[in-house]
């Protein structure tokens, strides 16, 4: 092996050492506009790279994930949420020897069109656009890297190759999404995104929740998922105030469903005989899931954190007063256009002025709309 490896020696070592159902970069369908290789990096490695240089992605750090941005140092935002799922991802992807870097380029995208306020600003930039085809942080984060991320001259967009779109595509209806044609799944490394996003969530929203004091450790007990993982490792779910305990809690959630994920996916992988990244997308099912049991339980977990986290009326308080700034702002740019910014203005003559508002809206970080707010209502 040369002291430097090229791109030519990454892509050998893919062939040599990732499964053969994996999707190997050499073998990528490519991008919309030909641009040619790059000289040490694979082209998944690529898009990692224009992904964490995207404005976008650095929005994400004052973004919401479940607590109002700033309310908390420690709470977990849109950012640091993301480098958590990208990092299970790479331990998903390895365990199965899939394409790490393929992998890790759908978890850094998969949140980039997540709107301001979390789950509330997401539902209401929904109803903000609900005569004008809604609003779905899936589709959006595909308009996000396939149009109103825009560093080259020539195209709009970050000109992802088509299995990182694949992967973000997700459950995304918009038409911006990549044409699968005939395929039913996106490749395994596409289908890793989807559960890391799961497991990163769960264990740290209880995590979160708990340290919030919005979630009693002894409200657990009733979630069959923590009490067993705690039984199961000795750990007593009374003492989840304190903070050991606490962070012992998450990352046994976290180790239990990525142990869950791992040996139900290889075991699906195995049953199913696929021997290449597109039989994997002509098969009729996800292939990379839980076990019958642990989605179960999961299902469970995730209606506790929505009937007691996610609508909690401390997390909705805040964020209701947020979102009623973002539907007064959006109000204003309905009624006077000229003030929406430079790019999203550029967008108007093709998709209209609720979407480029609503474009321009979802991109926004809390506090950047917070300020906008003030500038159109108390300008002085
Ligand atoms: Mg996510």
């Amino acid at each position: 092996m040369p002291l430097l490896r090229t791109r030519e020696d990454v892509e050998r070592q893919e062939s040599e050492n990732l499964a053969p159902f994996a999707q190997k970069s050499s073998s990528s369908r490519g991008r919309l506009h030909a641009q040619p290789s790059h000289r040490w990096r694979s082209e998944y490695q690529r898009d990692v790279a224009r992904i964490i240089h995207s404005a976008a992605f650095r929005r994400l750090e004052y973004k919401t994930q479940v607590f109002l941005n700033g309310t908390g140092d420690h709470y977990r935002t849109r950012l640091t949420h993301t480098m958590e799922v990208a990092s299970i991802g790479r331990t998903l992807a390895r365990a199965l020897g899939l394409n790490e870097d393929l992998a890790e380029a759908v978890a850094l995208a998969h949140d980039l069109g997540h709107s301001p306020f979390g789950h509330s600003g997401e539902e209401t930039l929904d109803r903000l656009l609900k005569d004008h085809g809604g609003f779905d942080h899936n589709d959006q984060s595909l308009r996000v890297v396939t149009l109103i991320e825009s560093p080259y001259e020539d195209f709009d967009g970050l000109n992802l190759t088509f299995e990182v779109l694949e992967g973000v595509q997700k459950h995304a209806t918009a038409r911006t999404a990549p044409d699968l044609g005939a395929y039913a799944c996106a490749s395994l490394e596409g289908q890793i995104a989807d559960l890391a996003d799961e497991i990163a969530y769960y264990s740290h929203d209880v995590q979160d929740g708990i340290e919030a004091g919005l979630i009693r450790p002894a409200q657990l007990r009733n979630v069959p998922l923590c009490a067993e993982t705690a039984a199961a490792s000795g750990l007593d779910l009374a003492d989840a105030g304190n903070k050991e305990v606490r962070l012992a809690l998450a990352r046994i959630l976290s180790n239990t469903l990525i142990e869950d994920v791992l040996l139900a996916s290889a075991g699906r992988i195995s049953a199913s005989g696929v021997q290449s990244a597109d039989e994997v997308r002509r098969h009729a099912d996800l292939l990379v899931g839980y076990s019958p049991r642990m989605a179960k339980r999961t299902d469970e977990l995730r209606s506790f954190l929505y009937a007691n986290l996610y609508f909690h009326p401390e997390v909705e308080g805040a964020n209701r007063r947020a979102c009623d700034m973002m539907a007064a702002v959006f109000d204003a740019y309905m009624k006077d256009p000229s003030q929406i910014g430079r790019e999203a203005t550029r967008r108007v003559p093709n998709c209209g002025l609720h979407r480029a508002a609503g474009d321009y809206i979802a991109g926004m970080t809390d506090r950047y709309l917070l300020r906008e707010h003030a500038r159109l209502f108390h300008a002085s």
